[in-house]
């Protein structure tokens, strides 16, 4: 049956998200008329038919607005034979020129296993170098190398199942609540149905994941090493080491202990070092020495920094030194951040591994080269994602290959990879959407399947294994990423072995793979599933690997049987010694910045910034900061500054917070050149890396905070999307009907009405107001009695909200009470003003809800999801409704 007629015949397809590393089941159905309708899927085990905000919003990002439909080379329309013969002649020469190491692939966690497995495959087999690293290097590398000390392979030892069954959870570097939403709100499940649940955050600041901890621990930035040392001194100073795991099962505890014992003696030297209170550290002790079942999740809090594999060890250790591992309710646990950064792991997509879990060495080398059949395998490991970027810069690798991401505003000290990216000699990109700052760098630009449209599987946290299913047929001339790279491996005289029909044949050589010479010595095996039919692949049921031969169903956990993956299946324990961030804060630059994400967005926003129902809760990019250092610098709440580093420096919108912990600011990940101007927070961060992991350090960047003073502030609504150019800020985002410019201006223009024309279009109908002493200036522009668009100015950032003017562009005409409201700058008295976006599912704006938890004396967020719906759909907006209860109470109080 061929794609088409199956996609006729499947109205309703189980797929998965293809955001974070929670992996959740997503059902979707094909309408009659096309529309897309997107639910949870109840059958998959990683969310039970939960979704978060930015999976329920999925529906609002299928549209085209955006997407790369063609092949295109220097910027015109090629058909795909002649993009493809370029790809493919420009590296063959580059490789008889410079040899191997002269050519690079660059791939992301958005990829299926399927696209990874090949482009792994043609680059350390057949081309025969290893640079082929990907965007999972800046999240989740340190996380790969610890696993590989501690337990001879990269596996996460437990399942999710374990939060449902632990007794102490600790969140450490991780604000799951917004970055794993569905995972936090299990937790939120399980706390709520047991009470013998307890809850620990582990986190420089205050994030809505605390909403849920019995215990917040604002440890000092990068402390976190020392923390975990202190727990070991503790545990072992106490009689809480399991010895009996600990003599039959590992090694290297003696030396772990000692250099523990070095670095956090006791519990006071650990508090003094991590900043927090010791009466803080000992509950926290008390409470991990004196529960068996304790979960420790942790995430790029842990991982982005320049000791992140050591701090990751730090964990493992306590886990190998109390047993706790292998067991139901138990385990060190790691959030990945991308749907698919474990099936990158799988196929070998990091530089310095081989496909299958299998590392470089004479042995393994062979095994895959006679496997493959190749005849130029990679022997020794490749540059890792900064070290990669350098060479590019510096002109040793003279053409790259990017897979479905940004590098240009990604990677740490972004400035210099665009840079690097400008001056290469060939840039080659395959994606699914046309604007972005890498797509400005490419000589290639290659269409790409995207989720809805692409047929493969991906891997979760929990090592489960789920297929995405196809359900709309790929737009224009886009297509897979596999057959992308399958044809240039074609072109380049390797047909033999990219003999593909369809993604279930990759995978099938996948699973062997896996299974092949294994006899139980590597961790990673699907040998179980090699054997697929089409028909076996296509319903394929989540899974959880190792699935070796002779068997279907998966492994929830391992090492219950005490068996690791190193040569003597002992795990090991490693000795830590904490090291400080690689770059300190100085006078001029005393500030440290964190950087992170946000609950509606994700990465540089390609696709989660075109559902407007997801731009409504943050429309800019924002620094967080502690009131007390902003009141020392001059900064106020709502006005914007600018962040300045040794590497660069960006703009945003600040917000006081008193829960960022004083001398630390935040700023998310998100913004990028087609959403903003000097909102790349990437500018900021020095490509200093983990020696061991080339994880670089994101989380600690020497940064001053300085106000922004503007001549004027405005934004600007308009159904037609706009360029802007020539301002020193300015930020756009969609919404329902319109799109939003949040604008800035060093100087005011020579004739508002002029300027406003040229941004807004002249035709129709203009109401404008000027008050040139006030320095106010608003214009709206309507045709026949729509409004089109509207723009008002003012000297500093007090304007009129904006979830109010955003209705207006819902109506198909506008009354005499709307006019005027327009030309007032404030809603018609009876409408008011929602507010700011809290909940995304059901829209409902921060003034409502602060408005009805007063009137109606809501105390939980059950009752004000009775109430407005809020909160009772995905639950991401929750810890945000208990914040507002609170103010809401606070402001009754007083
Ligand atoms: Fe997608 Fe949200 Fe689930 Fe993550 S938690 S996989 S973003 S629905």
């Amino acid at each position: 049956m061929n794609s088409d007629a199956r996609l006729k015949d499947r109205q309703r397809v189980a797929t998965t998200c293809p955001y974070c590393g929670v992996g959740c089941g997503v059902t979707a159905t094909v309408e009659g008329d096309g529309r897309v309708t997107i639910a949870g899927d109840p059958a998959h085990p990683a969310n039970r038919g939960r979704l978060c905000s930015k999976g329920t919003a999925l529906a609002e990002t299928l549209d085209l607005d955006d997407r790369l439909l063609y092949p295109e080379i220097a910027g015109r329309r090629a058909p795909w034979d002649a993009a493809l013969d370029a790809v493919a002649s420009g590296f063959a020469r580059i490789l008889r020129e410079d040899g191997p190491n002269a050519v690079a692939f660059y791939c992301s966690g958005q990829l299926l296993t399927e696209d990874y497995y090949v482009a792994n495959k043609l680059m350390k087999g057949f081309i025969g170098a290893a640079n082929i690293d990907t965007n999972s290097r800046l999240c989740m590398s340190s996380t790969v190398a610890g696993h590989k000390r501690a337990f001879g392979a990269d596996v996460v030892p437990g399942c999710y199942e374990d939060l449902d069954e632990a007794h102490l959870v600790l969140v450490v570097g991780s604000n799951a609540a917004w970055c794993h939403p569905v995972l936090y709100q299990r937790i939120a499940d399980a706390k709520r149905a047991r009470h013998n649940l307890r809850v620990v955050v582990i986190d420089p600041r205050r994030t809505p994941t605390c909403d849920l901890a019995d215990l917040h621990l604002p440890l000092a930035p990068g402390s976190d090493a020392v923390l975990f040392n202190g727990l070991l001194t503790h545990l072992a100073a106490r009689g809480f080491l399991d010895t009996e795991f600990t003599e039959t099962s590992t090694t290297g505890l003696e030396d772990a202990l000692a250099a523990a014992r070095a670095a956090a003696p006791d519990i006071a030297t650990t508090a003094a070092k991590c900043g927090v209170p010791e009466v803080a550290v000992a509950q926290l002790y008390h409470w991990f020495a004196t529960t068996e079942r304790v979960v420790t999740l942790f995430s790029q809090g842990i991982n982005q920094s320049s000791s992140g594999t050591d701090k990751v060890n730090a964990i493992v250790n306590c886990h190998l030194a109390t047993g706790r591992i292998g067991r139901p309710g138990m385990g060190p646990f790691s959030l990945t951040g991308q749907p698919n950064a474990m099936g990158g792991r799988e196929v070998g997509g990091l530089a310095n591994t081989l496909a299958a879990h299998m590392d470089f060495g004479d042995d393994t080398c062979d095994r895959l080269q006679r496997f493959w059949g190749a005849p130029a395998i990679a022997r020794a490991p490749g540059l890792k994602a900064v070290d990669l970027f350098q060479a590019v810069g510096d002109g040793r690798i003279r053409a790259v290959w990017i897979m479905a991401t940004n590098p240009a505003v990604s990677l740490p000290d972004a400035f210099a990879a665009h840079r690097a990216l400008q001056r290469c000699e060939l840039v080659v990109l395959s994606d699914c959407v046309r604007r972005t700052d890498t797509a400005d760098c490419a000589d290639v630009l290659l269409p790409a399947a995207t989720w809805g449209e692409k047929d493969g599987t991906v891997t979760n946290s929990e090592r489960r294994i789920s297929r995405q299913r196809p359900f709309l047929p790929p737009p224009g001339e886009a297509r897979p990423d596999w057959w992308i790279i399958t044809q240039v491996a074609h072109r380049m005289g390797f047909s033999e072995s990219f003999p593909y029909a369809g993604p279930g044949d990759i995978f099938r050589e996948h699973a062997a793979l896996s299974g092949f010479e294994n006899g139980g010595t590597r961790a990673f095996d699907i040998g179980g599933l090699a054997a697929l039919d089409d028909a076996g692949y296509d319903a394929l049921a989540p899974v959880q690997w190792p699935v070796p031969e002779g068997r279907r169903e998966g492994t929830p956990r391992l090492f219950a049987d005490r068996r690791f993956a190193t040569a003597d299946r002992r795990a090991r324990f490693v000795a830590i010694t904490p090291r400080p961030p690689m770059r300190r804060t100085t006078a001029r630059h005393p500030l440290v910045l964190n950087t992170g994400r946000i609950r509606d967005q994700w990465h540089t926003m390609t696709r989660t910034g075109s559902a407007p129902r997801l731009t409504g809760h943050t429309a800019e990019p924002y620094v967080e900061i502690h009131p007390v250092d902003a009141a020392s610098r001059g900064l106020t709440d709502g006005a914007l500054a600018r962040l300045t580093g040794p590497q660069g420096e960006m703009l945003a919108r600040v917000h006081l917070e008193t829960g960022q912990r004083p001398g630390s600011v935040f700023a998310p990940i998100h913004w990028s050149g087609p959403f903003a101007a000097c909102g790349c927070v990437n500018d900021l961060v020095a490509p200093y890396t983990d020696p061991i992991s080339g994880e670089p350090e994101s989380k600690h960047a020497p940064v001053e905070v300085v106000p922004y003073r503007p001549a004027w502030h405005a934004f600007l609504l308009s159904r037609e999307r706009i360029a802007v150019t020539g301002l020193g800020y300015w930020v756009s985002v969609r919404g329902h009907h319109f799109w939003r410019y949040e604008l800035a201006g060093v100087a005011e223009p020579d004739d508002w009405s002029t300027w406003a024309a040229r941004l807004m279009g002249g035709a129709g109908e203009w109401l404008e107001y000027h008050d040139p002493a006030a320095g106010r200036y608003r214009a709206a522009r309507i045709a026949g009695d729509r409004l089109v668009a509207c723009l008002f100015a003012a000297p500093a950032h007090d304007l009129p909200t904006r979830a109010w003017l955003a209705r207006l562009f819902a109506h198909d005409r506008l009354d005499f009470r709307d006019r005027a409201s327009l030309l007032a700058a404030r809603p018609p008295r009876a409408e008011g003003d929602a507010g700011p976006t809290v909940c995304s599912c059901f829209g409902v704006g921060r003034n409502t809800l602060l408005a009805a938890i007063r009137r109606h004396r809501l105390a939980s967020p059950e009752q004000v999801g009775d109430a407005l719906k809020a909160g009772s759909n995905c639950g991401s907006c929750v810890p945000e409704l208990a914040a507002l209860i609170q103010e809401a109470a606070g402001t009754s109080a007083a």
